[in-house]
């Protein structure tokens, strides 16, 4: 194993390899911008190294300064987490060249894996189904026009260099390919610096369905069952859970069989995920996979047991499998909610500012994954994602009735977040009953939103204004606080009273 490891990343993911590390007697180095400076990853880790300005082009994504960071540390190993660097083929490439072990794939698995078009060839050529369409850039609408009336519409236009649902236009008619292709490839040459876009047909009301695939450097590939990933808004996901409800024995096992073909066919080795499409029929279609860690992997280190991260180490340090295919049997439920800065009763606009007072869920079966703490700004410069909570319990229903129990627990003030949005959606028939596909939430979101959110928090409120009163009395601008349980008049400086502040008002009422 390593003695030192360096995390190309921030936030929640950042905590969550430092975990891994110090669990495996392995010595962190964090990365961090000016911005980051207070950030709890920067305290975690056992040394941390400024690598620029808070924008991540100035540094999160300057993979030339992070290397030299580890150089420079002694790091013998680089830990990309997700997003940022960690689909860059050069980026893992330029690791290798300076000597450093990489944990991730090899750079030519991300590179076979990287654009989508590519991906579609691979996954073909191994038998894996896809979705119909292209693999090959368009040349112009009119290419864009006969493909899309030879499978018919609606036509889904698709950066190749895809990623977080950028560069993609569904388009319902002939004569609006022309303006979607121009507007998909612009906001592609915006994200990704490449205006490469294919079409592929749009499938209706399927689920998105992945599996977890974990490989050594021996040739050992496991399957670590499937996550269903379909409670997305703007093709960006929400809520995970592990396993899926649409997923019988036998289908999981075809899946399982196709996603291992498409990644033994990249030559992949570490973890990864195969995306599908599943309709309702039961076809299923490869999107894509990611060549990295992913956002919702806790849900199945939770019904699997098997930790991620670690064997991510593990299998970088050459490490071989010590469990078969049969030994893997996932057990009871995991569910995850992302929470986000950003405001459900809003449109979901982004949030900023100063998380004046978190408090976290905790007791039986709940995990929380979180990049902030008390006194974290937020700001605009990175993804609104502030936290993970991820919950396990016996059955799927169980599974929600926990959820709902945390996300009771959660108050985070300072900033909007979708806490309200996920205990609706926690109370919510269709979603209790799993009727749900990728694009229930788009058609049901008015609705979501018009829901006031359940009575909750008092006793914690009083805390909270309390807290917030005592914390402006001691403020160089002096005010008065008082907080009775009844009258709920703490008035601080800012003629603000803080039952308001502590945002839960309503439910004195
Ligand atoms: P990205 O890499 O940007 O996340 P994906 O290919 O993984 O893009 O697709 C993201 C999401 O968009 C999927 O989870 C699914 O909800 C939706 N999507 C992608 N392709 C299709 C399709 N052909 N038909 C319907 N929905 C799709």
């Amino acid at each position: 194993m390593f003695s030192k490891l360096l995390i190309a990343n921030r936030g929640e993911i950042a905590l969550r390899v430092i975990r891994a590390c110090r669990e495996l007697g392995v010595r962190s180095v964090a990365v961090y911008s000016e911005a980051d400076a207070r950030a709890p990853h920067v305290r975690e880790a056992d040394e941390a190294v400024l690598i620029g300005p808070a924008p991540s082009s100035e540094s999160y994504l300057k993979g030339d300064v992070i290397i030299a960071a580890a150089v420079r540390t002694g790091a013998e190993a680089i830990h990309p987490g997700y997003g940022f660097l960690s689909e860059r083929e050069w980026f893992a490439r330029a690791v290798r060249d300076a000597g450093l072990v990489w944990i991730g794939p090899p750079a030519e698995a991300i590179a076979a894996m990287g654009s989508k078009t590519a991906a579609r060839s691979l996954a073909i050529a191994a038998g894996t189904p896809v979705v119909p369409g292209t693999t090959s850039a368009l040349r112009d609408a009119d290419e864009a026009a006969t493909v899309a009336d030879s499978f018919g519409y609606p036509v889904l236009l698709k950066a190749a260099a895809g990623g977080g649902g950028k560069g993609m236009r569904v388009v319902h008619r002939r004569e609006d390919i022309a303006a979607a292709l121009q507007s998909a490839r612009r906001e592609a040459t915006n994200a990704f610096g490449d205006d490469a876009v294919y079409v592929e047909k749009y499938i209706v009301g399927p689920r998105h369905v992945e599996i977890q695939v974990l490989g050594d450097q021996h040739g050992t590939m496991l399957l670590l069952g499937e996550r269903e990933c379909s409670v997305q808004r703007r093709h960006q996901k929400m809520i995970e859970e592990a396993p899926s409800i649409a997923v019988s024995d036998d289908l999981r096992e075809r899946m399982g069989t196709a996603a291992v073909a498409a990644a033994r066919a990249a030559g992949y080795v570490n973890a990864g995920t195969c995306e599908f499409l599943l309709d309702a029929t039961g076809a299923f279609y490869f999107l894509e996979m990611n060549t990295r860690i992913q956002v919702e992997h806790p849900v199945t280190e939770l019904v699997t047991g098997v930790d991620l991260v670690q064997w991510q180490l593990r299998i970088a340090a050459g490490e071989r499998l010590p469990f078969a295919q049969q030994d893997i049997r996932p057990r009871g439920w995991a569910m995850e909610c992302r929470i986000t800065s950003e405001d459900p009763a809003n449109s979901f606009l982004p949030s900023t500012g100063r998380v004046h007072f978190l408090h976290v869920p905790s007791g039986p079966g709940v995990r929380w994954d979180s990049g902030i703490e008390t006194g974290s700004e937020i700001s605009l410069h990175y993804d609104p994602m502030l936290a993970k909570l991820i919950v396990w319990a016996p059955t799927r229903i169980e599974a929600i009735g926990r959820m709902h129990r945390a996300l009771l627990e959660l108050t985070i003030e300072g900033v909007d977040t979708s806490r309200d949005f996920h205990l609706r959606m926690m109370e919510n028939d269709d979603f209790r009953r799993g009727a749900i596909d990728i694009q229930w939430l788009e058609q049901h979101l008015q609705a979501l939103s018009s829901v006031a959110p359940p009575r909750t928090g008092v006793i914690r409120a009083a805390i909270a204004a309390v807290l917030l009163a005592e914390r402006d009395r001691s403020a160089p601008q002096r005010a008065t606080a008082t907080a009775t349980t009844g009258a709920a008049s703490a008035a601080t400086g800012n003629g603000v009273s803080a039952w308001t502040r502590a945002g839960r008002l309503d439910a004195l009422r």
